[in-house]
């Protein structure tokens, strides 16, 4: 008992001083997200932090290292649209800002192919999201292997770099999921800190959530895709209240320290 106590203040007192959160933590809330969802987030975190915390699964991460400073991920899933994800871009470039694009793969043709290219070229990272935004968990280990390559295919076809990190939509991973990216050598990425923009199509609750929740070395989950207009709305101000709280924006490889592309 007696040990268990000193481990646990040892546990506080370096959460303290270093002033970081857990390592193994998805956050983000909003009064708006009614019971029965609420409910459904926490226990989908809880399950899918579960194995990760216990080390069931490799190479995937939730989160930077906190200890290093003021530090954040923007990451930007279910693009290309030829609508939010130019006005997403117009905005990192205000802000002289890079951020993580985890796109799919089946809409990136003609028009949204050319914002592909913008956002690589902008020195934002383009990386694979699937090619359909299916749940990999309901799918065979050849299925995930063709929405892998099919989505990597394209983004290589309209950028020249093909992806080494992966966010599986909608988070879905299980073990076949997760020794099928590692058997193809993916980094997989989640998130510590989730927008809820795709549930609040509220532009001040997803800036009350963001500005309350946000710590050190965050990973934050946000949308460019369509429907996601509040989000557009939302982030020049989340970028000048974190910046003025000292927060500084990285993209993921250099967040990681690791390659983004093979
Ligand atoms: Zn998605």
């Amino acid at each position: 008992m007696k040990k268990l106590f000193v481990l646990l203040l040892a546990i506080v007192q370096f959460s303290f001083f270093t002033g970081c959160a857990p390592l193994y933590e998805i956050r983000g809330e909003s009064p708006l997200l009614d019971a029965n969802l609420t409910r459904f987030l926490h226990q989908w975190r809880e399950d899918t932090v579960r194995p990760i915390a216990e080390g069931d699964y490799a190479n995937i991460y939730l989160r930077g290292n906190g200890a290093k400073g003021k530090t954040l991920a923007l990451t930007f899933d279910d693009s290309p649209d030829e609508n939010n994800t130019d006005k997403v871009l117009d905005i990192l470039k205000h802000y002289g800002i890079k951020a993580s694009f985890f796109m799919i793969g089946s809409p990136m043709v003609e028009s949204n192919a050319t914002v592909t290219k913008r956002a690589f070229d902008e020195g934002h990272l383009v990386l694979n999201h699937s090619f359909n935004h299916p749940h990999f968990t309901k799918l065979t280990h050849e299925e995930i292997t063709q929405e892998l390559q099919t989505a990597s295919a394209r983004i290589e076809n309209v950028t020249g770099c093909a992806p080494r990190f992966f966010r599986p939509p909608y988070g879905a991973i299980n073990q076949q999921v997760m020794d099928t990216l590692n058997a193809q050598g993916y980094i997989t990425l989640l998130w510590s800190l989730d927008s809820l923009d795709w549930a609040i199509k509220d532009k001040d609750a997803i800036i009350e959530n963001v500005t309350t929740h946000i710590q050190p070395g965050d990973i934050l989950l946000m949308h460019s895709s369509r429907s996601n207009h509040a989000s557009v709305e939302a982030l020049p101000q989340i970028i000048e209240r974190l910046q003025n709280r000292g927060y500084r924006f990285q993209r993921l490889d250099e967040m990681l320290e690791m390659k983004a592309y093979r």
